[in-house]
């Protein structure tokens, strides 16, 4: 007997305590996360400096309305702000995040499309989920928005067809597919998509899993020279505590003017104290270091995995991984082994395994998890 809606299917065992990259369940089994809670704990379950900045925050104030002077979210929009060149709103998630983005760019482009890619994921709320062009997702729930319309993500031919005969005001979507299954876009897609961007289309970029360094830099755009018009963050943005955020050029911030748009807890600041002190956290050093691992961890899951007959192909970019199975129906079995085997990883896709470790894991944890890896598969 529940009392809760069955819409998620759930591990039959339950986390009680994280350290470090370890979770501990109730028996006190010890598993090593390759999931940091769908990419949420980049800084790990022992995050000093967030912890403490969470507790002082909650004994001086742990919920101001947006009707007041906010320093600390003034903070964490300077962090976020490229230089100033971007203007933030806060939420409380990746799909409000997505929304706002959708919201704004109604306001710019009135009366044109928006463009989305098939096997994105955007979120569950009908603005975001209008832009999710998975059909497990969006089913049942017509009619979701209209002047939708949808393309193949990395099919260049495609996109030129869909520009040229739609009146496309706008492009959402993720510099890797994650949801979708860690699918990472191609030099010659974005090269259109500066393209079309220079001819006057909003580009807006889902950051919401790539983004606070999962990828070896703040936001995977800047792995492309890409500046995106509008682009949206939450998942790591405060490391467990929930938030969101949607940032636009400079040049927009006028469409949402006053009563445009709101949240009540949007940027609240036990949220905000956490996420300044991620930020913070976020230095050159740091993201080359996830660099580094991450370029450490290809190679050995590539030399442990690539010899097995269930492994079509590894990809990754920085420290998000995925690793296609030639057969997908055996998903839900492999990860309860490892599971078993003390690894927590997720599914991502029909057919792919999706790591997703907190960005603080050693070279020999890594190594660790690859080796249960080995050991399953
Ligand atoms: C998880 C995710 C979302 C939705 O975020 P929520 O906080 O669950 O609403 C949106 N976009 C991407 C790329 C995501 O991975």
């Amino acid at each position: 007997m529940t009392d809760l809606l069955e819409n998620y299917s759930r591990f039959p065992f339950s986390l009680i305590k994280g350290e470090e990259v370890y979770l501990f369940d109730e028996n006190g089994k010890r598993y090593l996360d390759f999931t940091s809670g769908i990419g949420v704990m980049n800084m790990g379950y022992s995050f000093e400096a967030g912890k403490i900045a969470v507790k002082t925050q909650i004994d001086a104030l742990s919920h101001l309305s947006n009707l007041y002077q906010n320093p600390l979210q003034e903070k964490v929009a300077a962090k976020l702000s490229q230089n100033h060149e971007y203007k933030a709103f806060f939420c409380n998630s990746g799909t409000e995040a997505n929304e706002a983005a959708l919201k704004l760019t109604r306001l710019i482009k009135s009366g044109q499309k928006v463009l989305a890619f098939n096997h994105g994921f955007h979120g569950r709320t009908f603005g975001a989920m209008s832009a999710t062009m998975q059909e497990k997702i969006q089913a049942g729930f017509s009619p979701l928005l209209p002047d939708f319309v949808c393309s193949d993500y990395n099919d260049v031919d495609g996109l030129w067809q869909v520009l040229s005969n739609q009146n496309i005001g706008a492009i959402i979507l993720e510099m890797v597919q994650g949801e979708g299954g860690v699918l990472p876009i191609t030099p010659e897609f974005v090269q259109v998509l500066k393209e079309a961007q220079k001819a006057g289309i909003l580009l807006i970029i889902d950051e919401v899993q790539t983004g606070i360094g999962r990828t070896g830099k703040l936001f995977s755009f800047e792995h492309f020279g890409l500046k995106p018009d509008i682009f949206t963050v939450a998942k790591a943005l405060a490391n467990g505590i929930p938030t969101g955020a949607m940032l636009c050029k400079n040049e927009y911030a006028d469409y949402f003017s006053k009563g445009k748009h709101g949240s009540t807890f949007g940027g609240n600041p036990l949220a905000m104290a956490s996420a300044n002190e991620v930020l913070t956290a976020m230095t050159p050093d740091f993201l080359s270091e996830v660099t580094d691992k991450s370029e450490f961890f290809l190679s050995v899951l590539t030399e442990k995995l690539s010899v097995k007959s269930q492994v079509k192909a590894i990809r990754s970019v920085g420290l998000m991984l995925g690793i296609q199975l030639t057969d997908g129906q055996k998903i839900t079995e492999i990860l309860g082994m490892l599971r078993d085997e003390g690894l927590l990883a997720l599914s991502a896709g029909d057919d792919v395994i999706r790591l997703l470790p907190p960005l603080i894991m050693t070279k020999a944890e890594l190594v660790k998890g690859a080796e249960i890896l080995e050991k399953v598969l």
